[in-house]
């Protein structure tokens, strides 16, 4: 049976995109916090299904939280990076990026005292030109990105990607790339990754793209907020659109998480980057030549 990816970014309500323009960083510090009871809820559900998730957790949140990042690592779970302040790649400089990344795992291993081996970029802004970052990634010693989402949205959407766990070859070197699942139809890909997907469309379409993945034999990536598990959250004034799709269907979104870890096995994103290394070794003993073949080559 495939072990999927149950992944989480870790951020305040208050810090999404989507309220980039209502709500001043300078103001962050004085709105109340409420990741902690969130993240507690999500921490009791995989609990009582023995499921082990990947957490991308912003550098921000891991300085005022440094004890629920511990409660994270030592329930079993990976720390992950999901930057500093949720800045997107598309608005940093690469230095700003390389600082944020470098700023946020420092704090994250000294919290934990583990390696942070895995990135994901806020909104999945590592898009089409901004593949620096990813070389940036690999010289700050990252062994995974969970960013190129293969779909065509704007603001964000790496279209074209490959849909499945794969090795990226870069001039900085090689990293992992996790991509967040698609599912596959009328020759369409259609995000069914978790977020507002998993609120918005019905519940098939999540698992749809899950089993999609287990007839391809590799393992789907979905993810969840913590804000999307707490509809009594402050509500900020946006527009019609904004206020769909973070506020529609949060009351849905604990007995569907519930639902999905009944249905499927979920495991930590590290570990299928360990298999896809050893996949490497065994590919490079044989001569296949990995590492000849084009950028973007799928080793699973
Ligand atoms: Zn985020």
């Amino acid at each position: 049976m495939i072990a999927h990816h149950f992944t989480i970014d870790v951020e305040e309500y208050f810090q999404v995109s989507a309220f980039e323009s209502r709500v001043a960083r300078s103001a962050w510090e004085r709105l109340e916090s409420r990741v902690v009871g969130e993240v507690a809820r999500l921490l009791e559900l995989l609990a009582r299904h023995e499921a082990r998730a990947t957490f991308f957790v912003l550098g921000w949140v891991a300085e005022r939280q440094v004890e629920l990042i511990r409660t994270i690592a030592h329930a079993g779970h990976e720390v992950a990076s999901h930057g500093w302040d949720h800045a997107r790649v598309t608005h940093q400089t690469p230095l700003q990026f390389r600082e944020s990344i470098r700023r946020s795992k420092g704090v994250l291993e000294d919290i934990t005292g583990a390696p942070v081996l895995g990135f994901r970029a806020p909104s999945f802004s590592i898009v089409r030109g901004r593949e620096w970052a990813l070389d940036i990634l690999i010289e700050e010693g990252y062994r995974y990105d969970s960013s190129l989402f293969p779909v065509r949205r704007p603001g964000y959407g790496y279209a074209g990607g490959r849909p499945d766990p794969h090795w990226l070859a870069r001039p900085a070197g090689s990293i992992a790339e996790i991509p967040p699942t698609t599912l596959h139809w009328c020759g369409l890909h259609v995000p069914a990754a978790g977020g507002a997907y998993l609120r918005l469309l019905p519940y098939g379409v999540v698992r749809a793209g899950l089993r999609q993945c287990e007839r391809r034999g590799v393992p789907g990536t979905f993810y969840v907020h913590p804000w999307e598990l707490d509809p009594a959250q402050p509500r900020v004034d946006v527009s019609w659109l904004t206020r769909v799709r973070h506020y529609g269907g949060l009351r849905w979104t604990a007995q569907r998480l519930e639902r999905l870890l009944t249905e499927f096995r979920f495991t930590l994103v590290r570990d299928t980057v360990a298999a896809l290394l050893d996949a490497r070794v065994v590919d490079r003993k044989r001569s296949v030549g990995v590492y000849s073949a084009p950028a973007a080559e799928a080793v699973w």
